[in-house]
């Protein structure tokens, strides 16, 4: 047993199983670990011995060295997971119980990180049933001490040593993106500002600049006039529709393997005109945005709040890139993506209620953030595009 540091809607969080309406599997690879293939293959069970000769098969390819992607399970055309019963119950896990689930598939939904010598634990939420508890929690998220078994792989690693500064940052940009004196847009572009202002100063710096930097930074959000300023920032609705629809295309070429997401996109295309002229979609956009978007953002700003929140445990931001400006742009990408589905779904609606915006939520996670290959995409079009100054940045957030 060890001590982990969770944030407080973890122990809210129980499988639905077959009432779910998605599966974990559905339309991703799963990498099966050399010790569950192992224990795969002296599996005797007539049925469940057919099934996994068909379903999982040795990984030769790139990860072949790795022993974490040692295997894989060979998904359906639709995306399903081929182990799964008529009630979309996993048979290996009601035939030969937990124990002999790859690490991917036991952990799932769970993210394990390790900071230092401490042990975190959060949830994706590519799980619809996780995205629910997360973002509907109108208080915000906390964070407590608990103790529990580690029982899957670590996904990231940092080192105290490496990054002293850590903790002071990652508990202040928390409580800055936690503080609801302003709307989230105006919390994220404060911290866009503050993350570019500290990359400017050496780490020899820090102990002296920092604790001043983060108090001027915090005391923004009280200064009428500054954030005047930042409302009357123009979003770059033409870039945004942009990017949105290259990047759509190039996520269709890699093939969306989530039904859902497909349909969702669909209806997102038709609604905001996505196929006609830049400048037709821009003036739809612009309408639904200011229609439906605004005045459900303003009633429910605490879903964005605790998936920004949820982002920054998770990913260990901003140390989940090489530089800050770049985590941020990650940060910032998710959000416009975000924001231009929920808009997307009222313009199909003409309304948006809470479920609207967890389902977004949910299926960008499904499709997107668990894609590498995409991220590192979007990323190189920012940078072609040479969109990448902070400014670049506000405007897609707005
Ligand atoms: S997606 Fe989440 S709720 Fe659904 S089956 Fe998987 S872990 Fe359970």
């Amino acid at each position: 047993m060890r001590k982990i540091l969770v944030p407080d809607y973890i122990s809210s969080f129980a499988c639905i199983g077959s009432e779910c309406e998605d599966t974990c599997c559905a339309g991703w690879q799963v990498p099966v670990d050399k010790v569950t293939y192992q224990k795969y293959r002296k599996v005797t069970t007539p049925v469940l011995r057919k099934q996994l000769d068909k379903a999982v098969t040795r990984n030769r390819s790139t990860g072949s060295s790795n022993d974490a992607w040692y295997a894989k399970i060979n998904l359906k055309d639709g995306g399903a997971c081929p182990l799964l019963d008529t009630k979309g119950l996993c048979s290996i896990q009601s035939d030969l119980g937990a124990s002999y689930l790859c690490n991917t598939c036991a952990v799932y939904p769970r993210y394990i990180n390790k900071v230092g010598d401490s042990y975190e634990q959060s949830l994706t939420l590519s799980c619809p049933q996780a995205a629910r508890i997360i973002l509907q929690k109108v208080e915000g998220i906390g964070f407590i001490e608990q103790t529990d078994e580690i029982t899957g792989a670590v996904v990231k690693q940092l080192s105290l040593l490496d990054q002293p500064y850590f903790w002071d940052l990652r508990i202040y940009i928390i409580e800055l993106m936690q503080n609801r004196k302003q709307s989230i847009e105006v919390r994220l572009i404060i911290l866009g500002l503050f993350l570019q202002r500290i990359e400017e100063i050496a780490i020899t710096d820090y102990p002296v600049l920092l604790p001043q930097i983060m108090k001027d930074y915090m005391l923004r959000l009280d200064n009428d006039a500054f954030v005047q300023s930042l409302m009357e920032l123009q979003p770059a609705r033409t870039f945004q529709l942009d990017l949105v629809t290259r990047l759509l295309a190039k996520r269709a070429d890699m093939g969306f393997g989530n039904k859902k997401y497909v349909a969702l996109l669909q209806s997102i295309v038709e609604g905001l005109h996505l196929n006609q002229s830049l400048q037709e979609k821009t003036l739809i956009y612009q309408q639904t945005y200011e229609t439906y978007y605004e005045p459900f953002s303003q009633e429910h700003d605490y879903i964005l709040e605790n998936y920004i929140v949820n982002y920054i445990f998770k990913n260990l931001m901003p140390y989940d890139k090489s530089t800050f400006q770049d985590s941020y742009m990650m940060l910032a990408i998710h959000i416009m993506l975000i924001k231009l589905h929920i808009t997307g779904v009222a313009s199909v609606k003409h309304e948006l209620d809470v479920s609207d915006a967890v389902e977004c939520i949910y299926l960008i996670g499904r499709t997107i953030e668990h894609s590498e290959q995409f991220l590192k995409f979007v990323h190189t079009n920012m940078v072609q595009a040479e969109f990448t100054t902070m400014g670049h940045m506000f405007s897609i957030i707005k």
